[in-house]
């Protein structure tokens, strides 16, 4: 997937409802400037098992160009033996031998992804919830400078900060959650974006917070914001940057280096109302319903039935460079026919 550092739009009218796509609403807000991020087209499990896997080598090589080798070797026995339960035609778990827990590691960052949002979609459902809000989906850039990563972040984490204690903003904004998205542009420069999910107490001009993020930057005025229609895709979409905070192939052994530095770096927050609502949130019968959501641990073992088609579950032992094989196989087969066979 190519990331450039410029785009026309950020709105990804995908994830807009058919009635929304002929045009932005009027609420929409459409910054020529902002970075494309990671958007792109859908791609097939197997494309995307492989792609993990792809990544996972080439962080593996980085790792041993900076004779880092512990992390060399945890990368190396990340989910290289999985044990598959599957009706041979949908995959109900995968159960990986060993997780490395390294904040680059795909697999890793898919499962702390999901962890995060099965904690907060039923915060977030329960906040909005009897308020006068509306969730955003605003995204704060900065303009680029010669220095590290570990100082851009710093930067706009900085900023932010500040954003928060502005009258403009306490009016305005109930609080939400944040994570850091990482790019670099052609020329080498760090460009750090903030992905905030946030709520909204009423409409606004956007040119006053454009103004008020200028305030706190100094020289920063490009942002983007758009209305979340669904609460479920938006924390999904900011979320994946925890997975997903930089584009990992075209990653070299000295931008490994410099990531380790951020070793301690928080990468994902809440902020505001929402966090104190947060600290306090105990869920009720409601809440607890993620339904939409894969589960982390589902109590399911072989002989169970199938989640999506009630057919009998066996386990399949693979490793890791077999998955994406495999997924190929289900996604290749005709729809309602009996899985396959697989040895
Ligand atoms: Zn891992
Ligand atoms: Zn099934």
């Amino acid at each position: 997937m190519i990331q450039s550092t410029l785009s026309t739009d950020l709105i990804n009218f995908d994830t807009l409802p058919a009635a929304s796509q002929s045009k932005p609403s009027p609420q929409t807000y459409l910054d020529t400037r902002v970075t494309k991020s990671q958007r792109g087209t859908k791609r097939v499990r197997s494309q995307r098992a492989r792609e993990r896997l792809r990544t996972k080598e080439h962080l593996e090589r980085l790792a041993n160009e900076l004779h880092e080798v512990e992390l060399a070797d945890k990368l190396r026995r990340c989910h290289l033996r999985l044990s598959v339960l599957t009706c041979g035609r949908h995959i109900a778990q995968i159960i990986p031998n060993f997780t490395c827990e390294f904040r680059l590691c795909p697999d890793c960052g898919r499962r702390r992804s999901r962890k995060l949002q099965n904690k907060y979609l039923p915060m977030m459902r329960a906040f909005l919830r009897n308020r006068r809000i509306t969730p955003v989906h605003l995204v704060l850039t900065q303009t680029h400078r010669k220095e590290t990563r570990k100082q851009s972040a710093k930067r706009i984490k900085d900023a932010f900060v500040k954003l928060q204690r502005r009258a403009f903003w306490k009016e305005f904004f109930k609080g939400g959650t944040w994570s850091l998205e990482f790019t670099k542009d052609k020329n080498g420069l760090h460009h750090t974006h903030l992905h905030i999910v946030g709520f909204r107490r009423k409409f606004f001009d956007i040119e006053l917070l454009r103004g008020e993020w200028l305030a706190v930057t100094g020289d920063s005025h490009v942002l983007n914001l758009k209305p979340i229609l669904d609460i479920a895709t938006g924390l999904r979409e900011v979320v994946k940057y925890v997975s997903k905070p930089l584009d990992i192939r075209r990653f070299g052994a000295e931008d490994l280096r410099e990531f380790l530095k951020l070793k301690n770096m928080r990468m994902f927050g809440t902020f505001g109302e929402f966090r104190d609502f947060c600290k306090d949130f105990e869920p009720s019968d409601n809440d607890a319903a993620v339904g939409e959501l894969e589960s982390l641990a589902r109590d399911l073992v072989e002989g169970c039935a199938c989640p999506q088609c009630s057919a009998p579950l066996f386990d399949l032992r693979l490793s890791k460079s077999e998955l994406p094989q495999f997924y190929e196989q289900i996604e290749s087969l005709p729809l309602g026919k009996v899985g396959p066979s697989w040895n």
